[in-house]
C-alpha cells in the first residue's frame, strides 16, 4: 500500500476525511466522485491538462540551488519554483485540474469560495480561458481587506458574492459556497481550493497538485543525483502545495515537513473534529466552536487543515511545525536579499522553519533541503512595507540581515 494512495471506500485516510453532507449534497459528491475517477484513468485526460499546464500555466516549473543562503546555513537549500506559475502559485494547477473535469462533466458554470482572493483569481483565470461563468463567495471583511484581488477577478469576467454570514471570512464563504451549488448542481462546478471538504475534494485536489511532487522528484535526480533530498519542506494552510508535493517522495527516504502559521496551526494545536464535509484536526474551542485563525499570511487563515495531513502525522510519516509572524517577516526579507526572490508570506514559513532548523542544528550540516515555494510575494510587498514603516528607501528593518 503506497503511504499517500486513495482514500478508502468512505472517502477516509485512516480516521480522517470522510464525507460529512447534508443528504442533498451526497449526490453532487458522488457525480464528481464518478467524474473524477473517470477522467483521472483516462490518458487524454492527463495529456490535456499537462498541456495547458504547460502551455498556459508555466510548467515544469524549475528547481533553484540557494547559493548564498546554503553557505550561510551549511545546509543544502533548493526552492522547487511555484512562484514562477501563471497567477503568482501552485493554486493555478488545481483550477486547472477542476474546471476541465467540470468541462468533461458537462457544467457550464464554476463557483468558488476564497478567502485572501488568491483561489479566486485563480479560478476565475481558468473560467476565463475556457469560456466558463465563475462565481466567487467571498467573506464582506474579506472584500473590504483584499481590493486588489476582488477587482482582478472582476477584470477576469467573475462575479465576487459578499458573505454576509458569520464572521463573514473564509469559513463562512465556504458553507455558503457549498450551499449554493447544492442548488444549481446540474449546471454547476464547486472549485474548492485546497485538499479540503467532503471527498473526493481532498485526494482529487492532491491529485492535481502531485504534478508538483512529481516533477520535482524526476528534477532532482537530474540536477542532483540519484536518491531523495534529506527533507522536504512546504507551508500549510489547507494543505494542497504540501500534500502535492509531498506526493513525490512519501515513497522516498525524505522527512516530510509541513510548517503552518503559529496562529493558525490546527495540527500542532486542533483536536478531532468535522468542518466543512470532513473530519480532521480543528481549532475549536471545549464547546466545538470553530477557532478563528490568525497570521501575516491570509492564505493560511484556516482553522482547519485538510485530512490527509492529519493522517500523515497520526503515523508519523511528516512531522509538522510552525513558524510565527516575526520568524516569518525575517524569512521574507533573507530570501529577498540574499536570493532576489520574493517569497509569499505563506512560503515564507517554510523558509522560517529551514533557517530555524539549520540553526539549531536539528538539521545536520551538509545535508539536502527541498523546500516548495508555493507563490511569489508580489501580493504581500504592501502589507509588508506598512510593517517595516514604509516604502521609503530601505526603511528601518531592510538592513542587510545576519543569520
Ligand atoms: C493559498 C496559498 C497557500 C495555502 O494553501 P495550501 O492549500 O496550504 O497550499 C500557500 N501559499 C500560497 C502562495 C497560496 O496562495
Amino acid at each position: 500500500m503506497p503511504v499517500m494512495g486513495e482514500p478508502d471506500a468512505l472517502g477516509k485516510f485512516g480516521d480522517f476525511g470522510g464525507r460529512f453532507v447534508p443528504e442533498s449534497l451526497i449526490f453532487a459528491c458522488q457525480e464528481l466522485e464518478d467524474g473524477f475517477k473517470s477522467a483521472w484513468s483516462d490518458a487524454s485526460f492527463h495529456d490535456e491538462f499537462e498541456e495547458i499546464l504547460s502551455s498556459f500555466g508555466g510548467r515544469p516549473t524549475p528547481i533553484t540551488y540557494c547559493a548564498r543562503l546554503s553557505s550561510k546555513l551549511g545546509v543544502n537549500i533548493y526552492l522547487k519554483r511555484e512562484d514562477l506559475a501563471h497567477t503568482g502559485s501552485h493554486k493555478i494547477n488545481n483550477v486547472i485540474g477542476q474546471a476541465l473535469l467540470a468541462k468533461r462533466m458537462g457544467k457550464q458554470n464554476l463557483i468558488a469560495e476564497t478567502g485572501a482572493g488568491q483561489h479566486g483569481v485563480a479560478s476565475a483565470t481558468a473560467a476565463a480561458l475556457m469560456g466558463m461563468k465563475c462565481k466567487v463567495y467571498m467573506g464582506a471583511v474579506d472584500i473590504e481587506r483584499q481590493a486588489l484581488n476582488v477587482f482582478r477577478m472582476r477584470l477576469l469576467g467573475a462575479e465576487v458574492i459578499s458573505v454576509e454570514s458569520g464572521a463573514k471570512t473564509l469559513k463562512d464563504a465556504v458553507n455558503d459556497a457549498m450551499r449554493a451549488w447544492v442548488s444549481e448542481v446540474e449546471t454547476t462546478h464547486y472549485c474548492l481550493g485546497s485538499v479540503m471538504g467532503p471527498h473526493p475534494y481532498p485526494w482529487m485536489v492532491r491529485e492535481f497538485q502531485s504534478i508538483i511532487g512529481k516533477e520535482a522528484a524526476s528534477q532532482w535526480e537530474k540536477l542532483v543525483g540519484k536518491g531523495s533530498p534529506d527533507y522536504v519542506v512546504a507551508c500549510v494552510g489547507g494543505g494542497s502545495n504540501a500534500a502535492g508535493t509531498f506526493a513525490g517522495f512519501a515513497e522516498a527516504g525524505s522527512a516530510l515537513i509541513g510548517v503552518e502559521a503559529a496562529g493558525g496551526a490546527a495540527l500542532s494545536f486542533g483536536v478531532k473534529g468535522v468542518v466543512h464535509g470532513m473530519a480532521s484536526s480543528i481549532l475549536q474551542d471545549e464547546y466545538g466552536q470553530i477557532n478563528e485563525a490568525h497570521s501575516i499570511s491570509a492564505g493560511l487563515d484556516y482553522p482547519g487543515v485538510g485530512p490527509e495531513h492529519a493522517y500523515l502525522a497520526q503515523i508519523k510519516r511528516a512531522k509538522y511545525a510552525s513558524a510565527n509572524d516575526g520568524e516569518v517577516l525575517m524569512a521574507f526579507k533573507v530570501l529577498s536579499q540574499l536570493e532576489g526572490i520574493i517569497p509569499a508570506l505563506e512560503s515564507a514559513h517554510a523558509i522560517a522553519w529551514v533557517i530555524n532548523a539549520a540553526k539549531s542544528g536539528e538539521i545536520e550540516p551538509g545535508l539536502n533541503v527541498l523546500i516548495t515555494l508555493s507563490g511569489r510575494g508580489d501580493k504581500d510587498v504592501a502589507q509588508v512595507s506598512e510593517l517595516l514603516g514604509g516604502f521609503s528607501g530601505a526603511g528601518p528593518g531592510l538592513e542587510e540581515i545576519d543569520i
